[in-house]
């Protein structure tokens, strides 16, 4: 299994090299896409791969000189790579406005960057309006035309269902990767199912499945491991790859994570597409009725009442929250989810992070956090 392991991490982690390479090697086109909410299934469909731009951990880019340094490292990181030359592999980026960051760095990196393939979605905030499904469906009809444009192909019908099928294969079998994880948490570390997540967003679905199921099918013979750790849902990171020496860290210190509200990790895969409706609507719908977000206004779903149950079923110990740094939407939300878990009996700790690592600050506050719950044999 550690191979297996291996494999994806290696995927995850020398992305670039093994993509270009690729390309060369298929003659197929790819399109970067900004977290979050991009409906990859269109793009699936057209013929080529959707991948998902996750930054990068370097201290000082060439976007410090375009861009004021309170932004996020998610943004930063990535128009860093774009300035470097590093992501002019890709056909096409695709945008989406989820928050005021997002919004800001797109016309920078058009004017800086110009002549790319550049396609901007306007998504609503407001979930919950009479007119919410009707705009974004107009918004998803949109970007269809121009995959078709770039791609050369009609996306039919058929080959959505197809590719919706797909994706919604790959969902079930990560789903049932993190049951799996549930039942015998120190089989996994968290930084491996971070990186088997992230696999999955950097290359076709039909890969990663067969990986999956590989996998799957290892860790179903593995034997149950006792663990006697404190155990830990982990949110946060809201559009971003977690920092692994964080992850490291928490381990470190005496917790197993046994279930994630991570972006790379659950989030990313946790609602399945309709399959029986028309399926444009039905990305329509999976937009609107997926998991809780602070970027989006959504009456029926609460996050923090999101984050409360999914620590009872998995019987965790508490949580632990982790926003990046200037990272508003995220931040904003804190005082009200820190009151509301607190309210609800849910210990937990919301720490701020910035892709410097596992700071000694860091490691205090953890520290004294996994004190406060003790391991669950008592240590
Ligand atoms: S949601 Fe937060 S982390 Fe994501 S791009 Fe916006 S500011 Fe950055």
């Amino acid at each position: 299994m550690d191979k297996l392991l291996n494999k994806f991490a290696s995927i995850a982690v020398n992305l670039y090299p093994r993509l270009i390479q690729w390309k060369k090697e298929t003659g197929k086109k790819i399109i970067g896409c900004f977290p979050m909410y991009i409906p990859e299934e269109i793009i699936h469909a057209s013929g080529m791969l959707p991948i998902t731009l996750l930054g990068s951990d370097d201290e000082l880019t060439l976007a410090d000189q375009y861009v004021h340094p309170y932004i996020c490292q998610l943004v930063r990181g990535n128009f860093g790579l774009s300035l470097k030359g590093e992501l002019d592999f890709l056909d096409g980026i695709i945008f989406s406005d989820f928050c005021l960051t997002v919004q800001m760095i797109s016309d920078i990196w058009i004017y800086h960057k110009p002549g790319g393939f550049y396609h901007q979605l306007i998504l609503p905030k407001n979930m919950s309006a009479s007119h919410t499904k009707r705009y974004i469906l107009q918004q998803f009809n949109g970007l269809k035309k121009t995959l078709e444009k770039l791609s050369g192909r009609d996306i039919s019908e058929s080959s959505l269902k197809k590719s919706i099928s797909i994706y919604n294969e790959n969902r079930k079998l990560l789903h049932r990767l993190y049951q799996v994880r549930r039942a015998n948490p120190c089989l996994f570390r968290a930084r491996d199912m971070a990186t088997v997540v992230a696999a999955g967003m950097l290359m076709f679905k039909e890969e990663h499945n067969m990986l999956l199921s590989e996998l799957l099918y290892h860790a179903s013979k593995a034997i149950p491991l006792s663990d006697g750790k404190v155990r830990l849902i982990l949110s946060g990171y809201l559009c971003d790859m977690p920092e692994l020496d964080v992850l490291d860290l928490l381990e470190e210190l005496g917790a197993v994570v046994i279930d994630d509200d991570l972006y790379v990790g659950r989030r990313y895969f946790h609602t399945l597409t309709d399959e029986s409706i028309n399926p444009m609507e039905a990305l329509v719908e999976r937009f609107v009725e997926d998991v809780p977000c602070p970027t989006k206004l959504n009456q029926k779903r609460d996050w923090a009442d999101y984050l409360s149950d999914l620590v009872k079923e998995a019987k965790a110990d508490g949580l632990v929250s982790v926003a990046l740094k200037y990272c508003e939407a995220h931040q904003y939300d804190f005082p009200v989810l820190d009151t509301s878990l607190s309210q609800g009996g849910v210990p937990n700790l919301m720490i701020e992070s910035s892709h410097r690592g596992a700071t000694g600050q860091l490691r205090t506050r953890i520290q004294a956090f996994l004190e406060t719950l003790g391991g669950r044999d008592g240590n």
